[in-house]
C-alpha cells in the first residue's frame, strides 16, 4: 500500500511562530506569556492584550482543557471529505486569568459522545513527508 500525500493545509512556520511549532515537535503546546503581568494569549498577538507589553515567552501549558463549544462536520472540504463526520472544537485551557480558548479538531472520539465541558488533552500528529506537527484534542479519560 503506497502512502497518499498528505492533502490538508499545512501551517506556514514562520520566525514569529517559531518556538510554538518547536514545542508541538517536543510534545508540548505552547503560548504566549505575558511577562509583565502573567497572562496568558490565544491567539498569539505580538503585544499583551491586558498590558500591552511586548515581553512575552512561549510557555508549555498543561496541554489539557475542557471542551467550550464544539460543531460536528459533516462535510468536509478538500482533504477533510473522509473525515466527516468530525468534531472540531473550541477548547479552554486553565492557564488563566484570561483563558486561551483554542480550536482544534478531536480525534479518538465518536462525536455523539462530545459534550460542553467534557475534559481533553492535546494529541500530537507528525505529517510524514512534511516539516511539521500539527495538534489535535481527544478525550482525557
Ligand atoms: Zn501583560
Amino acid at each position: 500500500m503506497t502512502e497518499q500525500p498528505y492533502n490538508k493545509p499545512l501551517p506556514q512556520r514562520l520566525p514569529e511562530n517559531e518556538e510554538f511549532w518547536e514545542g508541538l515537535e517536543a510534545g508540548e503546546f505552547r503560548v504566549p506569556k505575558c511577562n509583565n503581568c502573567g497572562y496568558w494569549h490565544w491567539i498569539p498577538y505580538p503585544a499583551c492584550r491586558n498590558c500591552l507589553s511586548t515581553d512575552q515567552t512561549w510557555t508549555a501549558t498543561s496541554g489539557k482543557g475542557t471542551v467550550f463549544s464544539y460543531t460536528v462536520v459533516h462535510r468536509g472540504p478538500g482533504g477533510f471529505r473522509d473525515d466527516v463526520p468530525y468534531v472540531l472544537a473550541m477548547v479552554e485551557f486553565p492557564e488563566g486569568p484570561r483563558n486561551p480558548i483554542v480550536l482544534g479538531t478531536m480525534v479518538d472520539v465518536d462525536p455523539d459522545a462530545v459534550h460542553t465541558g467534557m475534559p481533553v488533552k492535546v494529541v500530537y500528529e507528525e505529517i510524514p513527508g512534511e516539516d511539521v506537527t500539527i495538534w489535535h484534542f481527544a478525550p482525557d479519560n
